[in-house]
């Protein structure tokens, strides 16, 4: 190991992002580059999978000669990656067959609905993968390509089509064809892969008619997986991990109850359960945290589907304000939102409540409400929506969650931030790095080259840059957060029929 630095690959639903770090896990330079988001149809949401490969290498190239380092000065590369989207392309020309299929996509879901009428089937998915049925998975999304593209499934079946997911799809580009793997944080997110023999499931294959041969092999999320030739220059690539998990792990949440939260478009909340998985009876999912050495760390996952993106709403389509952060100087001109509610959600509820026919609703209006009560309401759901998750969570465990360590955009607000802290009742630490996913990803390429020895190591250089303690009266916290169950409820019976 000689190289002086660990290069992050950061591929992003809409942009591709490198980001080059130090031992002392310091920044050395920053590189990103947005793609084309494709929309075929409403709900359907695609990338052209060259498009992902050449932002993400052209932002590894220029992170180096913005840095001024070449590329031997680059100990190990690190993978993390937006997850679930679906990639299946020739196994000798390397050429995609269809567009990726990203995430956010719903054209699946009647396909979902059709499979979960089979109960036995939908509880085998849950006990085996950790997940519900749904569109989100790449499962249904590789089906669609078999039976959608014309001669896609005979071609799979004579063994010439591979799958990947983004992870799988960089690594086979970056190693010219020769590696087709990926690790077992984004094979979780499949609905193809059994999270407790960590194979992948032939019932499940079986009844997709999905054939094996097309999926990667399932490697440690931490470990040398092949080289990448850049200019003359072969450097590992050794770390690889789905975007939620590598922040999980950015965050130093490696024992069991640690928890973070991301605070992006969406929030993303995980705790590591330790080494067995936990099942929730509370709306949440169970996935894998990372494999280091064989050894698989589990954890509970709960998606808020619109978090910051309420704030873009406002900003956007009623303009409110012209910038984010706008959102909180203006929301902080009251002390309070004074009865009203804003439930955003515009594509449904997420985790825990499930709800995909739920349209956002705001309530308590009246003749003195301002565009700062609206405001504020905004960025106070942004916290009330993530309580929920945190409340199941604890369930789930039946146990109290001691500290949340936050991250991502959103987590730049103030209010958000201390809301948070009041209406949950806990301590929310925020590290000076925000890069917390990229830096997720440094970390387990780093580890596995020796870069950095071992997690303790990781911790010494960890610095925190805020945190907030409750500061509300609990009796004021808790008549909020009846007001903010009733506008759930609400929310919830407006879309009932
Ligand atoms: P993603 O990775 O999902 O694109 P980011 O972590 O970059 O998201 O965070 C961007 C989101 O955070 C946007 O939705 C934006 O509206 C929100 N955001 C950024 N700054 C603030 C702020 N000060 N207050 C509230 N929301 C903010």
């Amino acid at each position: 190991m000689s190289g002086k630095f660990i290069m992050s690959l950061d591929q992003g639903t809409t942009s591709s992002r490198t980001i080059i770090f130090d031992k002392n896990q310091t920044i050395i330079s920053k590189c990103q580059q947005e793609y084309p988001q494709i929309y075929p149809k409403p709900g359907w949401v695609e990338h052209n999978p060259l498009d992902i490969y050449n932002s993400q290498y052209s932002t590894a190239i220029d992170s180096m000669l913005q840095a001024d380092i070449s590329p031997s000065d680059i100990a190990a590369i690190g993978i993390t990656n937006q997850r679930e989207t679906t990639i299946v392309w020739d196994r000798d020309t390397g050429i995609p067959v269809y567009n990726a299929i990203v995430w956010q996509c719903r054209r699946t879901a009647d396909l979902c609905e059709e499979l979960k009428k089979d109960r036995e089937f939908t509880q085998y998915v849950k006990e085996n993968t950790g997940l519900l049925i749904d569109a989100y998975f790449s499962a249904t999304k590789i089906k669609w390509i078999l039976d959608n593209v014309e001669g896609a499934r005979e071609r799979a079946e004579s063994g010439n089509l591979l799958f990947g997911t983004v992870d799988t799809w960089l690594v086979w580009k970056l190693t010219d064809g020769k590696v087709h793997i990926t690790d077992c944080t984004n094979a979780s997110r499949t609905m193809l892969f059994n999270i407790h023999t960590l194979k992948w499931d032939k019932k499940i294959l079986e009844k997709l008619g999905i054939p094996e041969s097309m999926l990667p092999e399932v490697k440690n999320s931490s470990e040398i997986y092949g080289y990448t030739d850049i200019l003359g220059t072969k450097i590992p690539i050794a770390g690889i991990a789905g975007d939620q998990q590598a922040a999980l792990f950015g965050q130093l949440c490696f024992d069991k109850g640690d928890v973070k939260n991301t605070y992006g478009t969406g929030n993303f909340i995980l705790m590591n359960t330790g080494t067995k998985p936990a099942e929730s009876k509370n709306g949440l999912i169970t996935t894998i945290a990372c494999a280091i050495d064989g050894e698989v760390t589990y954890a509970l996952e709960g998606s808020v589907f619109v978090g910051g993106a309420v704030i873009q709403w406002l900003r956007d389509k009623m303009r409110f304000f012209s910038s984010a952060q706008d959102a909180d100087y203006l929301g902080a001109k009251l002390m309070a939102s004074e009865g009203v509610y804003f439930v955003p959600s515009f594509t449904g509820m997420g985790a825990p409540h499930w709800d995909m026919y739920a349209r956002g609703s705001i309530f308590g209006l009246t003749r003195g409400t301002t565009r700062e009560h609206i405001i504020r309401a905004a960025l106070e759901a942004i916290a009330f929506q993530s309580m929920d998750v945190i409340n199941a969570m604890s369930a789930d465990i039946n146990d109290e969650i001691g500290v949340i360590k936050v991250d991502g955009g959103a987590s730049a607000s103030e209010l958000i931030m201390q809301f948070q802290s009041d209406i949950t009742n806990k301590k929310l630490i925020r590290p000076v790095i925000a890069e917390t996913t990229a830096l997720g990803a440094a970390f387990l390429a780093g580890l596995a080259v020796g870069f950095w020895e071992n997690r303790d190591e990781l911790k010494n250089s960890w610095v925190l840059e805020k945190t907030y303690t409750p500061k509300m009266d609990r009796a004021e916290a808790q008549k909020l957060i009846k007001g903010w169950e009733k506008a759930v409820r609400c929310t919830k019976m407006f879309s009932e029929d």
